[in-house]
C-alpha cells in the first residue's frame, strides 16, 4: 500500500497525517522527540506538580483550519471560545485599564465606542490601519504607522509581538495587513480569542494521535531522521539510527520539521533560518487568581510582562520577540517578572512561589521582510518529497493555523503525487 511517510509530528505533520489517513492512504510518522506536538505540547512538570503548556497558545475565530482539525480529531470542544470577542488590556504605569472589542467588519462603526478603544485615542487614529494595506514587501509596521503614533505602543507593538513574534518596527507591514483583513475587517466572530483550557495537548495532539492510531498509522517517537538517499529526483531511503529505510517508488515523504532540521535534511529548499525567541513563566499559586478584566489572559504596556494567562492554579507569563531576554538566568527572569504581575494585581501574593521558565529559543522565524521572502512552497526539486511547517510560505503568519494549512497542503501534493505514479511492476 501507497504510504506517506511524515517526519516530525508537530501540528504541520500531525495535520499532513490527519488528512493522508482520512483520505485513506498508509501513514507511518517518525518523530524525534519523545512526544508529539512540537512547539506546541503540554507536559507534566514535577517542580510544578501539574501539567503545563510550553507555553500560552491562543487562536482566532478566523483560524478556519484549525478549526476544522479539531472538528476532524473530534476536540472542539477542548477550545474555549470567548464571545463577545474582546482583548483586555492593562498599563500599570498609569493604572489605565480598557478593552479592545471588535465589532461589524465595518472597521469603523465599533470604533466610535469609546469604550471599545484605547483610551485618549480616536476613530480617525485607527484609519491608520489602511496605510499597511498598501506597505510594500519590503516595509514594517514601524516605518509604515510610524514610532510617535498614539497607537503604536498600546496597539501596534502588542499586535506584532503577539501574532508575529516580532517588534513592530522590524516586523512586515504586508504580513501584519494579512492579519487585519482576516481578522479585524472580517468582523467580531472572526477575532474572538480561543484558549486551551485544558492544555495544548488535550486538545491539539492527543486526539490527533489517537485518530491516526484508529485509522491505522505507524506512529514511531525517538525516530530522528539524520538523512535521505535519492536518485533520478526521487527520495529513495530516509536514514535513521538504526539504519536506511526504503522508501519506494510510489511513496511520498513530508519533512514537517523546523527550518534548521529542514535546512540540514534537505538544503535545497533553503528555508528562512533567523528565528526569534518566546519565553514563558509558569508560576503555581496557591489558588486560581481572577484577572483585572476578567477573562482568563490579560494584555500588560509597558513592562517585560507582556500577556498574563490565569488557569487553575497556574499563572503563566508570556514574553514574545524575547532575545532581550533569553540569555537571563532563569532565577533572574523568574524573580523578576513575579514582581512584576504582583504590583499588577495587587495583592500582597507572598514571597516567589514554584515556578518554572521555558525559553523557546527557536519559538518562530522571524517575521521580517527579509526573512519571509524566502519562505519556501511545499514542493522540493524530488518529486516525492514535500515541506510543511509554519515557516514554509503559507501567507500566514508562522503560527498553529499557518502549520496546519502547510500540513493540509503537504498532504494534498502528497497525495496528488501517489494517485499519479503507477504501482511498480
Ligand atoms: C512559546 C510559544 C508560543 C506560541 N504561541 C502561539 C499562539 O499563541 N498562537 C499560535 O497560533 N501559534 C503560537 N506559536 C507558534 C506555534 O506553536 C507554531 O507555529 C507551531 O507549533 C509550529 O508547528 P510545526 O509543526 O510547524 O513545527 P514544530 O512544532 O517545530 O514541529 C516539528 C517537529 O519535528 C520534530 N523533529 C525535528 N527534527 C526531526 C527529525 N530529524 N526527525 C524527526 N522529527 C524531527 C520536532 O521534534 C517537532 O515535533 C507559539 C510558539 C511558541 C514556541
Amino acid at each position: 500500500m501507497r504510504t506517506v511517510h511524515v517526519i516530525g509530528a508537530g501540528m504541520a505533520g500531525l495535520s499532513c497525517a490527519v488528512q493522508c489517513a482520512r483520505a485513506g492512504h498508509s501513514v507511518a510518522i517518525y518523530e524525534a522527540s519523545l512526544q508529539a506536538g512540537g512547539r506546541c505540547r503540554s507536559f507534566q512538570d514535577e517542580g510544578l506538580g501539574c501539567m503545563i503548556d510550553n507555553g500560552s497558545h491562543m487562536l482566532i475565530g478566523a483560524n478556519d483550519a484549525t478549526k476544522n482539525y479539531l472538528e476532524q480529531i473530534g476536540s472542539k470542544e477542548l477550545v474555549t471560545e470567548i464571545a463577545p470577542a474582546t482583548f483586555p488590556f492593562l498599563e500599570p504605569d498609569t493604572g489605565q485599564q480598557w478593552q479592545i472589542k471588535p465589532g461589524s467588519p465595518y472597521f469603523s462603526l465599533w470604533l466610535l465606542t469609546p469604550g471599545r478603544r484605547v483610551p485618549g485615542t480616536n476613530p480617525v487614529d485607527y484609519a491608520k490601519a489602511f496605510k499597511l494595506s498598501r506597505a510594500k514587501k519590503e516595509d514594517t509596521v514601524g516605518q509604515i504607522i510610524g514610532q510617535d503614533d498614539p497607537l503604536y505602543d498600546r496597539l501596534w507593538q502588542p499586535i506584532c509581538r503577539a501574532v508575529l513574534n516580532t517588534d513592530a518596527d522590524v516586523a512586515s507591514a504586508q504580513l501584519l495587513w494579512k492579519v487585519i483583513k482576516l481578522s479585524f475587517l472580517k468582523g467580531e466572530a472572526a477575532c474572538r480569542p480561543m484558549i486551551f483550557e485544558k492544555g495544548l495537548s488535550a486538545a491539539l495532539v492527543s486526539p490527533a494521535l489517537t485518530f491516526l492510531e484508529n485509522k491505522g498509522a505507524d506512529i514511531r517517537f525517538q525516530a530522528r531522521l539524520r538523512g535521505l538517499r535519492w536518485q533520478n529526483d526521487v527520495v529513495l531511503a530516509m536514514r535513521f539510527p538504526e539504519g536506511l529505510l526504503r522508501v519506494e517508488n510510489e511513496d511520498a515523504v513530508v519533512l514537517a520539521v523546523p527550518p534548521d532540521v529542514c535546512a540540514e535534511l534537505w538544503p535545497d529548499t533553503n528555508p528562512p533560518v533567523e528565528t526569534l525567541p518566546i519565553v514563558n513563566v509558569h508560576f503555581r499559586v496557591r489558588e486560581p487568581i481572577e484577572l483585572p478584566g476578567g477573562l482568563p489572559f490579560l494584555g500588560l504596556i509597558g513592562t517585560d510582562s507582556q500577556w498574563i494567562f490565569s488557569r487553575e492554579n497556574v499563572l503563566s507569563i508570556t514574553i514574545s520577540a524575547a532575545s532581550d531576554h533569553v540569555d537571563k538566568p532563569n532565577w533572574e527572569i523568574a524573580n523578576h517578572l513575579w514582581s512584576e504581575i504582583t504590583k499588577i494585581l495587587g495583592r500582597n501574593m507572598g514571597r516567589l512561589p514554584p515556578w518554572r521558565v521555558i525559553k523557546e529559543r527557536r519559538a518562530t522565524i522571524a517575521q521580517t521582510p527579509a526573512v519571509l521572502a524566502g519562505r519556501p512552497g511545499a514542493t522540493t526539486s524530488l518529486n516525492n518529497l514535500f515541506v510543511a511547517g509554519d515557516w514554509t510560505n503559507t501567507g500566514l503568519p508562522a503560527t498553529i493555523e499557518g502549520s496546519i494549512k502547510s500540513g493540509r497542503r503537504a498532504a494534498r501534493l502528497a497525495i496528488r503525487r501517489m494517485t499519479k505514479v503507477p504501482d511498480d511492476p
